[in-house]
Parts: structure tokens; C-alpha cells; sequence
């Protein structure tokens, strides 16, 4: 019985361990995820052809590549 109990706790012990070890790889890696997404203030709204589309520079305006139309920087951070 006393073996029995050893072996379920340490069975449970390395379940457990194993557990948070991908636990802690699973929301690294989501959090690495998220550090690679897009930045909102990069994703740009179309006025006109209500298109949206990426720009990675930091301008204040932005060609729409569907109706070549200048839109304005959609939200203003901080
Ligand atoms: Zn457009």
C-alpha cells in the first residue's frame, strides 16, 4: 500500500511538473506570438473604399493600395 501511495504521488509529482512545464512553454510562446503581432496603430481603415491594409511606417499618411487614395492616420496613440 505504502509503495502504491509512493508511486501514485510521484507519478503525479512528474504529471504535475510536466503540467507547468508546458504551461510555461505554451504561454511563452503565446506571449512571443503577441509580441510579433501587428501593432493596431499600423493597421490602417480605408475612408473611402473602406479597405484596410498594413503600413509599417510611422506617417502620418498613407496610400491606400486598393483605391490609391492618402488616408489619415486612423487612431492617434498616446
Ligand atoms: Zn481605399
Amino acid at each position: 500500500m505504502v509503495n502504491i501511495d509512493f508511486a501514485l504521488s510521484i507519478g503525479l509529482y512528474s504529471i504535475l511538473s510536466i503540467g507547468l512545464i508546458i504551461l510555461a512553454w505554451f504561454f511563452g510562446r503565446k506571449q512571443k506570438d503577441k509580441d510579433l503581432s501587428l501593432d493596431p496603430k499600423f493597421i490602417w481603415f480605408c475612408s473611402v473604399c473602406t479597405y484596410t491594409y498594413v503600413q509599417t511606417k510611422d506617417v502620418a499618411f498613407s496610400v491606400c493600395p486598393r483605391c490609391g487614395s492618402y488616408n489619415k492616420r486612423p487612431t492617434e496613440g498616446s
